[in-house]
């Protein structure tokens, strides 16, 4: 991020801008919607910019700038289309002590002027650092349908009555009434009797909000799928939208995270396969004494948390305290693995079943029946199978697996980094340790990525 975004204080305060054309107005319809107080510098202003400084909506002066025109000024913008002019004022300001934007001109710029959606009170400032402004536009276009013209009037009257909701206690019940108001009850109210009625509506909430009892703890078990946030489920994204607490394990990534409420506590209780980690006695409590306080919690785990997620401790524990839970659903990481070779994890005729294995498990490296997967056209999705690879390869050799069963290793499925490894039984360990996997990686054995495999079936017909 090359640039901050903030929201500056300029009530009572002045800005300045030198010019007069078309890139001073385009700037001075934005600044007229500030409370700053706003001078013009221009030999020659456009009659929309006369028409203004008669209104007394800025102070107009019909010459240019001279040293000292910008002192206690906050801003300052230079607007004559003219890069020698431009360089001129901006120096004048700068010596001043304002901060300095030479339209068209980032480079020299000290702040930009964001494209902005206006709902005041609220705005949304869209910035692109000059990178796109077309993408900053089309943001914009977005932005503009979906946020009802009302919600301006909506926050104006909420801020208003602040004070009056101090009677609720501080954290969830506050929020959960702001929430309410400003998407169920605060539109309805607008479109049902406009300002008046949002006013009655306020109150009628409050009282409502006051004399009903507090909500419980809950515990949400939601998957995260395996990376990318647009593999998230609707659910999963409301979760996160309302939750308190997040516990996360390390493989949800930080775009998924940046998806939670704002105001949500983040905790990370990662645990790497063999590295030290967070024990799961201190992850059951840390999920149920929140819980307890009446939180609203989201257990994230990485792809579904079905699969590989000792769900069902947590779950025990969450029941033992007496804790209401539900679980959302997400894509596992076999799922994504053989979307991204093209493959189906079955296909009668050939799998009818598939397996899904873990490498180790509580105890170690874990045993599994490995003579009816090493029969031809066994297919197994394996997790956590990195360390475990050399045994996975030696058992399946030794019951009798093809070497040249085809072996697919997927590191971080879905993500930008994502790596194939298309292999075979026999080369398994060997191209392993060459590909230096350190992401998390599924081994999807027995299939290789479809294009590999119409050479393979390619190279059968020519040795026929
Ligand atoms: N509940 C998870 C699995 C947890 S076990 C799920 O449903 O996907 C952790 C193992 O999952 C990792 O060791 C790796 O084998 C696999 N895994 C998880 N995310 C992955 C990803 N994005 N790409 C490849 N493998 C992944």
């Amino acid at each position: 991020m090359k640039h901050f975004p903030i929201f500056l204080a300029v009530e009572g305060r002045r800005i300045v801008l030198s010019g007069g054309g078309e890139a001073a107005l385009a700037k001075l319809r934005l600044l007229l919607k500030t409370e700053g107080h706003i001078t013009v510098y221009s030999p020659t202003p456009t009659p929309e910019i006369e028409t203004w400084a008669q209104a007394g909506r800025l102070t107009l002066h019909r010459r240019t700038m001279t040293p000292g025109d910008t002192l206690c000024a906050a801003l300052f913008y230079a607007a004559d289309e003219d890069p020698t002019e431009d360089a001129r004022t901006a120096a004048i300001a700068r010596a001043d002590g304002a901060l300095v934007n030479i339209v068209d001109n980032l480079e020299d710029s000290q702040f930009i002027t964001p494209a902005i959606v206006d709902r005041d009170p609220v705005t949304v400032a869209i910035g692109t650092e000059g990178a796109a402004p077309v993408l900053a536009r089309a943001i914009k276009a977005d932005l503009e349908a979906r946020l009802p013209a009302t919600l301006g009037t909506l926050a104006r009257i909420g801020k208003a009555f602040r004070k009056a909701v101090e009677v609720l206690p501080m954290g969830r019940r506050r929020r959960d009434f702001w929430a309410d108001f400003y998407f169920t009850a605060g539109p309805r109210a607008m479109q049902d009797g406009g300002e008046a009625q949002v006013h009655n509506s306020l109150q009628t909430l409050l009282h409502k909000y006051e004399n009903t009892p507090e909500r419980d703890g809950h515990v949400a078990f939601v998957g995260a799928g395996p990376g990318d946030p647009e593999l998230l489920t609707l659910k999963a994204r409301k979760a996160l939208d309302t939750a308190d607490v997040v516990i996360h394990d390390r493989l949800v990534t930080p775009d998924i995270l940046e998806l939670a409420r704002r105001e949500a506590t983040l905790i990370n209780a990662g645990k790497e396969g063999f590295g030290p980690s967070m024990t799961q006695d201190e992850i059951n409590a840390l999920i149920t004494q929140h819980a307890a306080t009446g939180a609203q919690v989201v257990r994230l785990k990485g792809g579904d948390p079905t699969v590989f997620g000792r769900l069902d401790e947590e779950i025990d524990a969450v029941e033992a305290a007496g804790i209401a839970w539900h679980i959302v659903p997400g894509i596992t990481a076999a799922s994504a693995s053989v979307a991204s070779i093209g493959q189906s994890l079955t296909q009668r005729g050939r799998n009818a079943s598939a397996r899904i294995l873990t490498g180790h498990d509580m105890k170690g490296f874990a045993d599994h029946d490995w003579q009816a997967l090493a029969r031809p056209d066994e297919v197994a999705a394996i997790y956590m199978g990195k360390r475990a690879a050399r045994f996975i390869q030696g058992r399946l050799i030794m019951h009798g697996a093809a070497r040249t069963t085809p072996v697919t290793v997927v590191e971080n499925a879905s993500r930008p980094d994502q790596r194939l490894l298309s292999t075979t039984l026999d080369q398994l360990t060997q191209d392993l340790d060459a590909a230096n996997v350190t992401g998390p990686a599924l081994m999807v054995y027995g299939l290789p990525p479809r294009a590999a495999q119409a050479q393979l079936s390619q190279n059968k017909q020519e040795l026929a």
